[in-house]
């Protein structure tokens, strides 16, 4: 059997959700069409940072309190759901689970949600569960682009 080989092949890295997949916290998805438009012409590697960090679906809301996704990889800042627990711990793990697939298939570029506390590459809720919002990125986002990874927007595909 021929082994396939990556070399060739660009690829991205795109939150699931984007493409339908219900890994959202309330067990939706974030369909985005220009992102169901682009996997019929680029290869898309869908993936969930939450659930690679061992969070359950459906999971109570999250947001960074206190900073942004650079915050919470240099400590100074956590991720709290929405019943008060500390859900850090998980949110790490799942952005290097992330970057350990980014690194696994050579991957470049990310496609991230807007708005999320994982994903999101501008802008993310400020801690408080308002709907406001703040510029900043979420913690996978961050350590992507700390490693050499282009990340983008949803919105702007
Ligand atoms: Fe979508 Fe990312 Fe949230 Fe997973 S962590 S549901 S991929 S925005």
């Amino acid at each position: 059997m021929k082994s396939k080989n990556v070399e060739n092949i660009s690829m991205k890295l795109i939150s699931a959700c984007l493409l339908g997949v219900k890994c959202r916290w309330d067990r939706e998805d974030n369909r985005n069409d220009k992102a169901l438009e682009l996997v019929k012409r680029e290869t898309l590697v869908p993936v969930c940072p939450e659930q690679l960090g061992g969070l359950s679906t459906p999971r109570a809301r999250q947001e960074i309190q206190g900073g942004t996704g650079r915050d919470v990889l240099e400590k100074r800042a956590k991720v709290i759901n929405e019943e008060g627990n500390d859900v850090t711990e998980q949110f790490v793990k799942g952005a290097e689970e992330t970057l350990k697939i980014a690194n696994l298939f050579q991957v470049k570029e990310f496609i991230g949600k807007s708005y999320s506390p994982s994903c999101s590459c501008s802008k993310i809720y400020d801690g408080t569960f308002s709907g406001e919002l703040i510029a900043g990125r979420g913690v996978t986002a961050e350590l992507l682009m700390r490693n050499g990874i282009k990340i983008r927007e949803e919105e702007n595909l």
